[in-house]
């Protein structure tokens, strides 16, 4: 799967019939496709970009039920969403796991610690699962040291789960080209074929790949979805050009990204920031702490890669000054930086905060959108995405909302010596069905860390080999994260890298070199410090 040369073979066989057509290739599209194989339709899943490059790689990485939405009274996505974090959990060993979180209190806080420990106790009986408590100052100070002082009287614990986006959506992916599905990135839509009563039947699409060199075909389905999350107002506009197409508010949320030395964390912190009340996280993820977010209208055309501004770094940082202020943390301190657009419905809210964060379907000429939601809702967007175009779909199919999502893991793994059991069901997880020939491709020594990362050597030589890397960035941003990790983006270990990976992706000197230089100006230009507060 995905090896060697295998663009071109999709490409060229791009013109048969296809029941489904999904454009979008993050994690809605990925369910969608999941499930579409499962129910045996012939079905293509299209991607402007990477695999997960969108929203799906930016996210806080959180599958939660946000006791944030409960707050604002969105009972209905709570309820959803926790009962997804459950389900994700079950199916997903070594890719999502339980994160306890605590969450502070202080003299004078508004609302009072007690309207906390109420919504904590909804939040658990909405899961069905009773594992909140309350601290004293003094408990806190002891699980969480560092934390300001000045008024602590106490706090609470809580759970939620954290995972790998862009691993998840790649495992999702994966699964579903094994089920049948097929799936191509740097395949941009740039137009959508109609049939003569004017339902959209099929797609144009442009391969963007490499710059200058384009091919151009069409794809003919039966029904096609839209899943381009924060695009999709652009791709709904190439079904009814006479529509004001502007449905969607997009809204940039950005993290800092620090070692976890520097904020050493063994659970998730989170607070109310003190310029706004907006609540934060700082997170303990991949062996890093991730920060965020803010929450601002994004304001311009959307983006592949955006990047932080410095009034978000402020923000962040005088966050981070009011929690752990003796930790003293500046823009010194910062490994890198991941901003998103975050899809929401434009409600004309003054307040971005305030926008609902539940998806919605959309109908235009016959195809259906399905945007906004979360990452933790995926499975559910999937569901009722299908079962808004089934009827244009041959022999109605049913879509089992009741099977897992996820693959169980292998259990049974070629022995490799020194790898660890954490480490194992690690890449168990994040591999799912092809971990045990990631071990076998392994040369000696591999499996040892990258720097101070938790990735471990293989996985670049694996990722490399057979999970449809095109570009230096998709590898080291998305098949693992090591530009988020490591100083620098990783650019003191790309000899290394170099090493495993140009032979694997059968790029010639000059193609490394050109390719290492674009990743080096785009992780300068989007995932680094801008330059006033570098
Ligand atoms: C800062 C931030 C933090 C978040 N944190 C969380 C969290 O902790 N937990 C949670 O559950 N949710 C979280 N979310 C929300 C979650 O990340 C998104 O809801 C989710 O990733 C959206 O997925 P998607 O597949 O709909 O969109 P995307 O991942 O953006 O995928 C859409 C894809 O469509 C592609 N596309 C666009 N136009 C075209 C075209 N013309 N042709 C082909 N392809 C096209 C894009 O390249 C893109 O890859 C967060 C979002 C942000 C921004």
């Amino acid at each position: 799967m995905w090896t060697h040369g295998w663009r071109d073979r999709v490409w060229s066989d791009l013109d048969r019939p296809w029941d489904l057509i999904v454009i979008g290739g993050g994690i809605t599209g990925a369910g969608i496709l999941r499930e579409a194989a499962r129910a045996g339709l012939r079905a293509l899943l299209v991607e402007q970009h990477d695999f997960a490059s969108g929203t799906s790689s930016r996210s806080s990485k959180l599958v939660h039920g946000g006791l944030r939405y409960l707050k604002q009274g969105e009972i209905r996505l709570t309820f959803e969403s926790v009962r997804e974090r459950e389900r994700l959990l079950r199916e997903g060993r070594g890719l999502v796991s339980s994160l306890g979180f605590l969450m502070p209190t202080y003299a004078g806080d508004r609302p009072p610690a007690w309207v906390f420990g109420l919504g904590l106790m909804v939040y658990d009986i909405l899961a069905m699962k009773f594992n909140h408590r309350r601290y004293d100052a003094l408990d806190m100070r002891d699980l969480c040291p560092g934390l300001a002082e000045t008024g602590l009287q106490g706090g609470y614990r809580y759970f939620d789960a954290l995972t790998d986006d862009a691993r998840l959506v790649l495992r999702v992916l994966r699964e579903a080209v094994a089920g049948g599905a097929v799936a191509l990135n740097y395949a941009r839509v740039v137009g959508l074929l109609r049939d003569r009563s004017g339902q959209v039947r099929g797609v144009a699409l442009q391969d963007v790949a490499a710059a200058g060199r384009s091919r151009t075909a069409e794809a003919q389905a039966a029904a096609v979805i839209n899943a381009t999350g924060a695009w999709a107002d652009e791709v709904r506009a190439h079904a009814d050009r006479r529509r004001p197409a502007q449905r969607l508010r997009p809204l940039r949320g950005s993290h800092l990204i620090l070692p976890a030395g520097r904020v050493p964390l063994r659970r998730a912190v989170t607070f109310q920031h003190p310029s706004d009340r907006r609540p934060v996280f700082a997170l303990p993820w991949e062996g890093v702490t991730l920060f965020g977010t803010t929450d601002v209208d994004h304001g311009r055309k959307v983006e592949t890669d955006p990047g932080i501004t410095s009034p978000e770094v402020d923000y962040l940082l005088a966050g981070l000054a009011y929690a752990f202020p003796l930790l003293k943390l500046g823009p010194d301190d910062v490994l890198a930086t991941l901003s998103g657009v975050r899809p929401v419905v434009d409600t004309g809210k003054a307040d971005p905060s305030k926008e609902s964060r539940e998806h919605v379907l959309w109908r235009d000429a016959g195809m259906v959108t399905v945007t906004g939601g979360k990452l933790t809702t995926f499975r559910l967007m999937a569901h009722e995405a299908l079962l808004g175009i089934r009827a244009r779909l041959p022999g109605r199919p049913r879509f089992d909302a009741g099977r897992s999502m996820l693959d169980p893991i292998p259990e049974a793994a070629p022995a490799a010596a020194g790898l660890d059991p954490a480490t194992r069901l690690r890449l168990a997880g994040r591999y799912g069905a092809d971990m045990p020939a990631l071990l076998e491709a392994a040369r000696p020594g591999e499996l040892g860390r990258v720097g101070d990362s938790v990735t471990v050597w293989a996985e670049l030589r694996w990722a490399a080999r057979a999970e449809g890397v095109v570009h230096l960035d998709d590898l080291l941003l998305r098949r693992v994260r090591l530009g988020l990790l490591l100083p620098r983006g990783g650019q003191d270990y790309l000899n290394d890298i170099r090493a495993i990976a140009q032979p694997e992706l059968g790029w010639d000197d000059a193609r490394w070199q050109q390719e290492a230089a674009a990743y080096v100006r785009l992780w300068r230009a989007s995932y680094s410090l801008p330059e006033e507060n570098a």
